[in-house]
């Protein structure tokens, strides 16, 4: 059973014509990587804003575990803390003074006592490498620095998913390499499931356990990457 799955998923954004998606019926394996590809305009930032909530399907359901997600507060509630998304740009979800209070917001959120907190907090620093940077100032780091603290401040939420929109986007060969690299030690180490939405191709035989392609708002195909490479 997929952990995460769309079925016969349609948006249309408000006072458009057309539909950004169209019947997607997309399912993410647990504890993998699966790579959303596809050009510009194809819809994976509106299939990854209706992968934990953000978006409302205008048709079709989004199933969590099996479970359709009830669009009530307690089930975005809930959506929203076992599916952690990781922003295309780190600015849009990086808000506090220094780097450990960023990381932190989402588990003092939660409500936890502080001494799960602050382990929370070590753990997610060690496991992406900003642990050196912990008190920084968040806009002063490198872009691909804020990446994996906004990267950081996901785990502390302990998700059974984590998307994210264009993980490689805007970063050099290592930077590429470094994060995804990253992305496989959180599949490999903690079990976490990773969707990644990006219009880079040449991510997927190389991190990715599976794939989907994505055109005009339709899936156009979807397999390991062998089966992905091996046609036409
Ligand atoms: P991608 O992330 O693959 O580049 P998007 O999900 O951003 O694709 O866009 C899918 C389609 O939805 C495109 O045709 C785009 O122009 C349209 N779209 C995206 N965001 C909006 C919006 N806020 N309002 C109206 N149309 C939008
Ligand atoms: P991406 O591929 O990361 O979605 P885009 O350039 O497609 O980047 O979109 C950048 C921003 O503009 C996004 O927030 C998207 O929702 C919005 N957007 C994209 N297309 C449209 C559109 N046709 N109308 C309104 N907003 C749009």
């Amino acid at each position: 059973q997929p952990i995460l799955e769309t079925r016969h998923l349609r948006y249309r954004y408000e006072h458009s014509e057309s539909w950004a998606l169209d019947d997607v019926c997309f399912r993410a394996p647990k504890g993998k990587i699966t790579g959303l590809i596809g050009p510009n305009g194809a819809g994976k930032s509106t299939l990854f804003l209706n992968l934990n909530g953000v978006l409302t399907p205008t048709e079709g359901e989004v199933l969590l575990d099996g479970e359709k997600v009830s669009y009530t507060r307690a089930g975005l509630r809930e959506m929203r803390r076992r599916v952690g998304i990781v922003f295309q740009d780190p600015d849009d979800q990086l808000f506090s003074a220094d780097v450990y209070r960023d990381i932190s917001f989402g588990a003092v959120n939660l409500g936890l006592p502080q001494d799960e907190v602050r382990r929370r907090v070590e753990d997610a620093m060690q496991r992406t490498g900003v642990y050196e940077l912990r008190q920084r100032p968040t806009h002063a780091l490198s872009y691909g620095q804020k990446k994996r603290v906004a990267i950081a401040g996901v785990l502390v939420m302990q998700p059974d998913v984590i998307v994210l929109d264009e993980p490689t986007a805007g970063l050099d060969p290592k930077g590429v390499s470094d994060i995804m690299k990253l992305l496989c030690d959180m599949r490999d180490q903690m079990g976490i499931t990773i969707i990644a939405a990006t219009h880079d191709i040449d991510i997927v035989p190389l991190y990715c356990d599976y794939a989907y392609l994505l055109k005009e708002g339709r899936l156009l195909m979807d397999g390991t990457p062998d089966e992905i490479f091996a046609r036409p």
